[in-house]
């Protein structure tokens, strides 16, 4: 069954500098890199490294930065799901320090302007919808609606979290951060039993390098990610939401695919970037066999 990831994709550009400026400061960068990024993107694309049939909708503009997402995710995922729109592509600059520390500021017109409703290809019965949080929050809240309506299975990471009104959907995904500010305490298997009670299904609570916490029919398990060397943590999130998605869209059950994606996901903290960091079709495939 399809695998539907409705959301947002940008382009990145990265500024390495020994020290974030101050206002008013200007520094030199010692590295610059420029990729495809975004929620709906890193998770559509490590859906479609685990062997998911995935359809991908976001929005684009009619400009040169499309062509260079166009160009990037061309052989990772269709992009007969992408529209087209009268804003700027978005995009995203992001400052990372020596410590890791960072910065970002986006423009994100494209996003705040899309709505997929008039979209021919919708998630069916059997199918899977994945959301994340860069959409109007109407627009999310309307189309898992659709969906569920439609008979297809609903999974939200509502990241980054705009308000802490939280649509319905089957599996709720949330690092531990927002479970507390969504449920208002700091154990995650309280977190996870109160956002079930507000209308998820299952709640999945990721835990950094302690893994993730999943609430499935009342009963919490922990799921523990293997012991690694973490060098760059961002995008771990994307990383295990997709994987997690796309391995519930083949078939296998949540359980499995929750240890899929916190195995998946403690590969990508081995390594730098975002995208760059997600691993492989066939590392994806080992960790599932
Ligand atoms: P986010 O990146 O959204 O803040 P987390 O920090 O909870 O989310 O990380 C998501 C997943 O990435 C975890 O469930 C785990 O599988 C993996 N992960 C993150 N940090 C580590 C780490 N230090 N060691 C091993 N796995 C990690």
């Amino acid at each position: 069954m399809a695998l539907h990831v409705v959301g947002n994709v940008c382009v990145d550009d990265t500024f390495y500098v020994d020290r974030l400026p101050r206002p008013g400061e200007t520094v030199n960068a010692v590295a610059s890199a420029r990729g495809v990024g975004g929620k709906g993107a890193n998770q559509a694309v490590a859906a479609a490294r685990s062997g998911a049939e995935v359809v991908f909708r976001a929005a684009l503009g009619a400009d040169a930065d499309a062509g260079f997402v166009r160009a990037a995710l061309a052989g990772e995922l269709p992009l007969d799901g992408l529209a087209v729109l009268d804003t700027p592509t978005d995009r995203s600059t992001i400052l990372v320090d020596r410590t890791g520390e960072n910065i970002v500021v986006t423009a994100a017109a494209s996003a705040m302007a899309f709505d997929p409703a008039g979209f021919p290809v919708r998630p069916g019965r059997g199918d899977y919808l994945l959301m994340q949080g860069n959409l109007r929050a109407d627009v999310t809240g309307a189309c898992l609606k659709r969906a569920k309506d439609r008979g297809a299975v609903t999974l939200l990471n509502p990241s980054p979290l705009g308000s802490t009104a939280l649509p319905t959907a089957d599996v709720v995904i949330v690092n531990a951060v927002e479970a507390e500010a969504l449920a208002g305490c700091t154990d995650p298997a309280e977190a996870a039993h109160r956002l079930s009670r507000d209308g998820a299904a299952s709640v999945v609570v990721t835990l950094g390098a302690e893994g993730a916490l999943l609430l499935e029919r009342g009963e919490p398990r922990l799921l523990p990610a293997p012991r690694v060397v973490a060098v760059d943590t961002s995008g771990a999130g994307d990383v295990f939401a997709g994987v997690l998605s796309g391995c519930l869209a083949r078939g296998l059950p949540l359980f499995d695919a929750v240890a899929i994606g916190v195995r998946a996901a403690a590969v990508a903290v081995t390594r730098r970037g975002t995208l760059a960091a997600c691993p492989s079709r066939p590392e994806i495939a080992g960790l599932i066999n």
